[in-house]
């Protein structure tokens, strides 16, 4: 069996919505078809439904040496 280990974990926040500057929260989170180590995250307002997107650098973690 395959032990896993969570060193660390960020949380992701939510841009406002660029219509009415509601609370948005994530849709969907693909790979960037040309680019990489980026992610296209869908953002979706709570309020008036309008999507947005935005293009998130992925760091890769560093690999432990021992
Ligand atoms: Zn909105």
């Amino acid at each position: 069996m395959t032990e896993t280990h969570v060193e660390h974990t960020t949380t992701l926040s939510t841009p406002p919505c660029d219509e009415c500057g509601g609370a948005t929260r994530i849709y969907g989170i693909e790979p960037h078809p040309r680019l990489l180590h980026t992610d296209i995250n869908t953002y979706v307002c709570d309020t008036c439904d309008t999507c947005d997107t935005n293009q998130v650098l992925v760091v890769p973690l560093a690999r432990k040496r021992g």
